[in-house]
This record gives structure tokens, C-alpha cells and sequence, in this order.
């Protein structure tokens, strides 16, 4: 089987950490890394990058490039990525075209670079009509929508009974700042990640209707 080191992009809320959810689920030697709950939980522990970086979180900016490429690389590093034979996706890292410069560097000095980029594309009036009934679980990164993915249990994890939190940056002022600055970076990335060749799109309203393409994708990438 090919290893597989996947970039997630998609506007905020498209549903990434849905569908890495499932995929973690059904690809059981793919881990994860989602570089928005690495912040969160530095915020949470209230470490010193967590209090640095929490004001950028709570009103929609982007970390700097320069704090997000040291907690990534030092987590690739902690979780042993950074090698040719590690199966893994990134959610939320790249964001910008300067991070994804930092991120080829980094990788490419273990011959271990991103093979395929998948940009989940979502209508931005639907994210935006659900934002606002989205939870999730802060240890585990877990995304519940009160709409139409409901906990079992009223605003506790379905695996660890634990409560869900409301995200501070998920209201809808935020989140449109949050959705103009993704429509403002993604296209150098886009445009970087095409010309290597490992780009692909999928299309659809709901986690139901992308998850079958992506997970077909990645059965065939893995095949081949
Ligand atoms: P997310 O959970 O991916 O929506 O990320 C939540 C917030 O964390 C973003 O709005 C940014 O403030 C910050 N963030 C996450 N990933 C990055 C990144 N790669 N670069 C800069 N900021 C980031």
C-alpha cells in the first residue's frame, strides 16, 4: 500500500474535521494532525503559545506563519511523521502560501512530501446557515451540528460523555472575517498545489454527499 500524506483544505466549516473523523474511522492506519485544535488546546492548557495566540483565534486572523510552522513541525517531529513511510492528513495546515513553502522544506529533507491535496468545496451560503449550531469536543477535536449531526446525550461527546463547547470564533461576524480571509489565501495555494500536480477538488452540500467521493479517492490512491 502507498503512504499517503494528504493536505485537507476547504473554508472553515465545509467540514473538515468531519470528514477526517471519517476517514481516521475507515483508514485505520491514517492518523491525523488538525492544526485548529492544536491551538485550541494550547489555549486551553493556557501555555505560553496559547496566550500568545488566542486573541488571533478569538477574532478570526491567522496565527503567524512563523509560530504555526514551529508547532507544526514540532508535532511532526514529536509523532514521527517525518519519514517516507508514515500515512497522514493535515487539516487546517497549510493556510497560506508561505506556510506551504515552510511545509515542502520541511518535509522534502526527509523525501516525504505532501502526495495528494484535497479542497472540499462547499457552498459558503449553507456554511454559513450552520455555523452557528456547530459544537465540538475540545480534547479529541470531535464536530457535532445540533441540526442534522445531534450528540446522543444535549451537549455531551457520544464517545466520552464529556461536555462540547461552543467555539469562541464561531459566530456570525467572525466566521464571515474567518470565510474572506480563506477566499483571500486559498488561491496562490490552489494554484501552488495544481502545478505539482496533486490537486483535487470535491464538491457537495453535505458531510453525506462528499464523503463517498473522498473516501472512493483515497481507496484508489492508495491502490495504485
Ligand atoms: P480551524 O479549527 O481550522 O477553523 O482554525 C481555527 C483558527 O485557528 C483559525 O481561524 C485561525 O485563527 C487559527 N489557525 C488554524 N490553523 C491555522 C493556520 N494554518 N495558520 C494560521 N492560523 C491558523
Amino acid at each position: 500500500m502507498k503512504p499517503l500524506r494528504l493536505l485537507l483544505l476547504g473554508a472553515p466549516g465545509s467540514g473538515k474535521g468531519t470528514q477526517t473523523s471519517k476517514v481516521l474511522k475507515d483508514f485505520t492506519h491514517i492518523k491525523a494532525i488538525s492544526s485548529g485544535d492544536i491551538l485550541r488546546q494550547q489555549i486551553n492548557a493556557q501555555t505560553n503559545i496559547g496566550k500568545e495566540i488566542s486573541r488571533y483565534i478569538k477574532n478570526g486572523s491567522l496565527v503567524p506563519d512563523e509560530i504555526m510552522a514551529r508547532l507544526l513541525e514540532t508535532e511532526l517531529q514529536r509523532r514521527q511523521w517525518l519519514n517516507r513511510d508514515a500515512s497522514w492528513l493535515l487539516d487546517g495546515f497549510p493556510r497560506t502560501f508561505t506556510q506551504a513553502s515552510i511545509l515542502d522544506e520541511v518535509l522534502g529533507k526527509s523525501g516525504a512530501n505532501l502526495n495528494q491535496v484535497v479542497e472540499l468545496d462547499v457552498d459558503q451560503k449553507v456554511i454559513l446557515q450552520r455555523i452557528e449550531a456547530r459544537w465540538i469536543h475540545l480534547p479529541s477535536g470531535r464536530v457535532y451540528n445540533l441540526d442534522y449531526n445531534p450528540p446522543k446525550v444535549p451537549f455531551k461527546d457520544d464517545v466520552t460523555g464529556e461536555p462540547l463547547s461552543k467555539r469562541s470564533d464561531d459566530n456570525a461576524e467572525t466566521f464571515q472575517k474567518r470565510l474572506d480571509i480563506y477566499n483571500g489565501e486559498i488561491g496562490p495555494l490552489r494554484d501552488y498545489y495544481k502545478q505539482k500536480n496533486i490537486f483535487h477538488t470535491i464538491s457537495g452540500n453535505s458531510s453525506d454527499i462528499i464523503y463517498p467521493q473522498l473516501s472512493r479517492y483515497l481507496s484508489e490512491k492508495f491502490a495504485s
